[in-house]
């Protein structure tokens, strides 16, 4: 077995270099998770480093107890992650009681997991649960329309839904129980990570508040499709918004 006839990271990588062509990761902006089903985390075993040393969370993710997940690291950048995984991506163990991790592999010039990583094990732990271990991605990046909108739309997850839901007849049909939607809060912090959570026992995509969209997905190309539809449908919502005057009446160009 050598890294590259690993799936799941070729898999990762890819969809993370996808969502950067989108244009969604300026920078090192945004995030993502993936939990390994078991085959994969003892097929990945010959990488990992016995000896790493385990390190406390800030919060406890029992239903997480030995889970294994990639995950990409803080500061680094999603369009690097095809060419270097090893760089960018990690695979972390969470302990026994839920309360620790340790990096079995990758970072390998050094660095942490993703500052949103609480955030993630948070989502993780609650969609493990209500999907019977059926979702396994965690997503997170800055797709400039929703962000927009969340400037102009109350934070009101029913406007969100059903404004999106009208844009697109692709829009009920792939987020059928409709957006959650959080007010604004600090990035990276573990209240975030709650109250998205929260949200995940009933969606699949929450919007951050004048920050992104956080999704979830049982397969890659779920996810990346879920976020997509979200993203498009808000895009044309701000063309449809922006061809209105202040009164509501139709500009005329003709
Ligand atoms: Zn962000």
């Amino acid at each position: 077995m050598k890294k590259e006839d690993l799936k799941f990271i070729k898999d990762f990588a890819e969809m993370a270099y996808e969502a950067y062509l989108m244009g969604w990761h300026e920078r090192n902006g945004g995030n993502m998770s993936y939990r390994m089903e078991e085959s994969e985390a003892e097929n990945a075993s010959f990488l990992y480093d016995e000896n790493a040393p385990w390190q406390k969370l800030d919060i406890s993710v029992p239903g997480l107890a030995n889970e294994y997940f990639l995950v990409t690291g803080s500061g680094k950048y999603f369009k690097n992650m095809i060419k270097d995984p090893e760089d960018t991506l990690c695979i972390l163990q969470i302990s026994e009681k839920g309360d620790s991790f340790r990096i079995l592999w990758g970072l390998c010039n050094g660095g942490r997991p993703t500052s949103e990583l609480a955030s993630h094990l948070l989502n993780h732990e609650v969609k493990k649960r209500v999907t019977n271990g059926r979702y396994r991605i965690m997503y997170h990046a800055h797709p400039e329309n929703v962000i927009a909108l969340s400037f102009v739309l109350p934070c009101d997850e029913k406007v969100f839904t059903q404004k999106l839901w009208e844009m697109m007849p692709e829009c009920p049909l792939t987020f059928p129980e409709g957006l959650g939607v959080v007010p604004f809060m600090e990035a990276g912090s573990i209240e975030l990570g709650r109250a998205t959570s929260e949200k995940m026992k009933d969606y699949n995509a929450v919007v951050w508040t004048h920050h992104g969209l956080f999704v979830s997905g049982d397969t890659f190309d779920e996810a990346f499709g879920l976020f997509h539809t979200v993203e498009k449908a808000s895009s044309i919502l701000v063309k449809v918004m922006s061809m209105y005057h202040g009164d509501g009446s139709l500009l005329q160009l003709m």
